[in-house]
């Protein structure tokens, strides 16, 4: 049975794919320093699967933490989501940002090569297109980092490419996930942001049990067939399944993989309202404001590749995600206790 490693492993879609893991009959250990989640997740997981993930809370910049882990387990494989993920705080903070994911990420590929471990599938995101000019995007569209958390996403993709340039013993699959969004049908894990969300599906959702009072949608003079932005959103599932896909794929073609994730398949803000009002028979105020500072119009993905390389291929679509976002949201109106 091959041990895998799931740095984030608590978080949105390190739970989501832990779990999945489990479901595939693969070991798992989970590290997370908590900073953004709770231990909850893996307990639900453990609910849902039967199966139970190893946690341990380790910080990736604490080097010595992550070298006794390593000491102490063989592992085959990482999966590595641990990293913060908020643009605007990464504007306000980038030296945190820089500091956390990018010397997080040095240091645990340093105890990874000292171990001999160097199979590694790393989150990467659309936002290393910047804001790209053509819709659907490939994996070489140009690349460009707008704020500082994009940039540390696109400094980590360099650093695995230069790794295997140096050595070729490491497999490296980086993943751009469109976007996320979506809860495990089961609703007992899902998306469970701090304070008000950023996002525009857990915003929609808190409307909708009456936390929040209206959407803002943001912009409404778009070039796109109703003026509002068109984004890729992905079932948090299905993107979970593309990250066992991808781990599979290391030993099959190795070397440095490039692939992006979503459906294909692009959405208006207004496209999601209206999926959402119809998939949960209820209606969602709104009210469309001024353009979020830094948003591109328009940003779907090419998923070809992925389809073909990796076999994979998403089974949800926008009104499946649209109810299991609900239900999550229902069923645990204020997150993880
Ligand atoms: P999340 O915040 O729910 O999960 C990330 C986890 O990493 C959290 O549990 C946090 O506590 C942990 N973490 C952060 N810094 C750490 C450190 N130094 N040591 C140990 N643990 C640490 O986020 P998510 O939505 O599950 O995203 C997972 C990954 O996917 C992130 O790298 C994110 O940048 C990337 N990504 C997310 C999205 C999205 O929209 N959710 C889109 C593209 C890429
Ligand atoms: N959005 C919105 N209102 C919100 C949150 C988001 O209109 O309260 C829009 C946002 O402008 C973008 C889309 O919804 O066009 C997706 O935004 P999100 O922050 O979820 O993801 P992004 O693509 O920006 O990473």
């Amino acid at each position: 049975m091959k041990h895998i490693l799931v740095t984030g492993g608590t978080g949105f879609i390190g739970s989501h794919t832990v779990l999945e893991l489990l479901n595939q009959n693969y070991r798992v250990t989970a590290i997370d320093n908590l900073s953004n989640s709770k231990l909850e997740p893996l307990k639900r997981v453990e609910k849902i699967s039967g199966k139970r993930a190893q946690f341990r809370k380790i910080d990736l910049l604490d080097i010595k933490a992550l070298d006794d882990l390593f000491a102490s387990t063989n592992f085959d494989s990482v999966i590595h989501f641990a990293g913060l993920k908020a643009v605007g705080e990464s504007v306000e903070h980038p030296l945190r940002y820089y500091k956390n994911n990018i010397s997080g990420t040095v240091n645990l590929c340093e105890v990874m090569s000292k171990a001999g471990v160097k199979n590694i599938v790393f989150s990467s995101s659309a936002t290393v297109y910047g804001d790209p000019e053509i819709s659907p995007i490939i994996e070489e569209s140009p690349l460009q980092a707008v704020n500082p958390y994009g940039r540390t996403k696109l400094t980590i993709e360099y650093i695995l490419q230069e790794l295997y340039h140096a050595d070729d013993a490491w497999n490296v699959s980086l993943l751009r996930y469109f976007n996320p969004v979506g809860a495990h049908e089961s609703g007992e894990i899902g998306e469970d942001p701090n304070g008000i969300p950023n996002n525009l599906m857990p915003y929609i959702t808190q409307v909708a049990i009456g936390k929040l009072q209206e959407l803002s949608i943001f912009g409404g003079d778009y070039p796109t067939h109703d003026g509002t932005a068109i984004r890729d959103y992905i079932h948090v599932c299905d993107l979970a399944d593309g990250h066992i896909k991808a781990l599979e794929n290391l030993d099959n073609n190795p070397g440095v993989a490039i692939y992006n994730l979503g459906t294909g398949k692009g959405s208006s803000v207004l496209d999601v309202v209206k999926a959402f009002e119809k998939a949960n028979k209820l209606k969602i105020p709104y009210n469309i404001t001024t353009r979020r500072e830094g948003d591109a119009a328009i940003c779907y993905a090419n998923v070809t590749k992925a389809n073909n390389n990796l076999n994979w291929k998403t089974n949800r679509n926008l009104e499946n995600m649209c109810r299991d976002a609900w239900n999550w949201q229902q069923k645990n109106p204020d997150g993880y206790p």
